[in-house]
C-alpha cells in the first residue's frame, strides 16, 4: 500500500504526503457537509448535492493521479499547491452558495484550507489565493442577495466577510514572514556550504598551482605507509627542484616564473595516475607519491617528467626561456620510515644538482646514479 501511494523519490513522497493530508482534511469537510444536509442547513436536493460532491472529489483525485504518476514535475510548482487550493476554494464556495443562514461557517473551513499554503507559498501567491477566496465569497453572497434575497442577511454576511478578511490578512503577513525567514536561512545554508567547500579546498591545495599542499601530502604519505605495512606494497617518493629558478625570475620576471611553476605542475599532474599524489612543497620544490610502484617504474615516470619540461617550448612567453628540473627518487621499502624516505629523495635531488642538474637520481651509489 505504501509503495502504491508513495514514490521512491523522497521529494515526490513528501508531495504525496502533503496531498493526502489535504485529502483527509477534505474528507472531514465532506462529512461535515453531509451532516449539514441532514441538519437542513442547505436549500438543495439530495441528488444535486451528491453530484456536486462527486464532481469535486473526482477533481481532487486528478491531483492524486498527477502527483503519483510524476506528471506534476512538468509544472513550475510540482507540489501543485495553488491548483489544489483553488480547487478547494471552488468547492467551499459551492457549499457556501448552497447554505442558508449558517453560511458564515464556511469561512472557518477556509482557514483550515489556507493553512496548507501557509508555509509553502510566496507572498504574492498566497495573497492571490486569499483574494480569490474573499472575492469569491463576496460574489456568492452578492448573487444570493440579488436573486434570492430571502436566503440572506447581507449586513451580517458582510460583517463576517470583513472579519475573515482581517484575519486572513494577518495570516498572510505571518505566512510571508515565515517564508522570508525560510528563504534567508536557505540562502545562509548554501553560502555556508560553499564556504565550507572553499575552506576544505584551501586547506588541502596550493593556491598558485592547484596541486596539493605540504600538509595534505604528508597525511597521504602516512596513509600510504599504513597501507604498505598492511599489504606489503611499496611506494615511491619523488622530490623535484626546478633548476636555476632564481635566474629565471631575475631574467624574465616573477610573473613568468609563476607561469613556469604552473606549467610544471600541469606536466607533473598529467604524468602521474589518478591514484598518485603531486604536491607543491614550497617555492619551486615539488613532490609526488607514486602509489604501488617500484623504483624501476618510478624512474620511467620521472624521466618522462624531466624530458617533458626540458622539451617544453615557452616561446610564446619568452623566446629564450627554457626550464629544467632535478629529481631525486626513493622507495619506501628501502628506508621504512616516511621521514627517511623523504629526506633521502631530497638528498638524491641535491646530488642531481651536483651532477649537473636536469637529471633523475635514484640511488646513493656513485656509479650509475643517474640516467
Ligand atoms: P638550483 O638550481 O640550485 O635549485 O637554483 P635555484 O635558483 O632554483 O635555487 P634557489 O633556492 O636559490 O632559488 C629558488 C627561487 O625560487 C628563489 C625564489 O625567488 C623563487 N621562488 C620561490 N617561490 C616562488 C614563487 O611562488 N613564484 C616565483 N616566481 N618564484 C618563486
Ligand atoms: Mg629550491
Ligand atoms: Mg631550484
Amino acid at each position: 500500500m505504501y509503495n502504491f501511494l508513495f514514490s521512491a523519490d523522497p521529494k515526490q513522497a513528501l508531495r504525496m504526503f502533503r496531498h493526502l493530508s489535504a485529502l483527509i482534511a477534505l474528507f472531514a469537510f465532506t462529512l461535515v457537509g453531509i451532516f449539514f444536509y441532514y441538519y437542513d442547513l442547505y436549500s438543495v436536493e439530495k441528488e444535486t448535492l451528491e453530484s456536486i460532491l462527486i464532481f469535486f472529489w473526482l477533481g481532487v483525485l486528478v491531483f492524486t493521479f498527477l502527483i503519483r504518476s510524476g506528471l506534476n514535475k512538468k509544472f513550475s510548482d510540482p507540489s501543485l499547491t495553488i491548483g489544489q487550493l483553488l480547487w478547494g476554494t471552488l468547492y467551499l464556495l459551492t457549499i457556501t452558495y448552497l447554505m442558508n443562514e449558517w453560511r458564515g461557517l464556511m469561512l472557518m473551513a477556509y482557514f483550515g484550507m489556507l493553512s496548507f499554503g501557509f508555509f509553502k507559498l510566496k507572498f504574492r501567491e498566497f495573497m492571490s489565493v486569499i483574494m480569490t477566496a474573499v472575492l469569491g465569497y463576496f460574489l456568492v453572497i452578492l448573487y444570493i442577495f440579488i436573486y434570492e434575497p430571502e436566503r440572506i442577511n447581507i449586513n451580517l454576511e458582510l460583517l463576517q466577510l470583513l472579519a475573515f478578511t482581517c484575519s486572513a490578512s494577518i495570516m498572510l503577513y505571518t505566512g510571508s514572514s515565515i517564508h522570508r525567514l525560510r528563504d534567508r536561512s536557505k540562502k545562509q545554508y548554501v553560502a555556508l556550504q560553499q564556504a565550507h567547500e572553499l575552506n576544505k579546498k584551501l586547506a588541502t591545495t596550493d593556491e598558485l598551482t592547484g596541486l596539493y599542499n605540504r600538509r595534505y601530502f604528508m597525511d597521504q604519505l602516512a596513509q600510504q605507509k599504513a597501507l604498505s605495512e598492511r599489504d606489503g606494497s611499496d611506494f615511491v617518493v619523488c622530490y623535484f627542484d626546478l633548476d636555476h629558478f632564481k635566474q629565471i625570475n631575475d631574467t624574465f620576471g616573477h610573473h613568468t616564473g609563476d607561469i613556469v611553476l604552473k606549467k610544471f605542475s600541469q606536466i607533473l599532474s598529467t604524468s602521474i595516475r589518478e591514484i598518485d599524489y603531486a604536491a607543491r612543497f614550497g617555492g619551486e620544490e615539488f613532490v609526488c607519491l607514486l602509489v604501488n610502484t617500484d623504483i624501476e617504474n618510478a624512474i620511467k615516470i620521472t624521466e618522462r617528467i624531466r624530458e617533458s619540461l626540458e622539451n617544453y617550448n615557452f616561446s610564446d612567453i619568452a623566446p629564450a626561456l627554457h626550464a629544467t628540473v632535478s629529481i631525486g627518487i626513493s622507495n619506501f621499502k628501502q628506508f621504512n620510515t616516511i621521514q627517511e624516505t623523504l629526506m633521502n629523495a631530497d638528498n638524491r635531488m641535491y646530488r642531481a644538482k651536483q651532477l649537473g642538474r636536469n637529471k633523475v637520481v635514484y640511488t646513493d651509489e656513485d656509479e650509475d646514479a643517474t640516467l
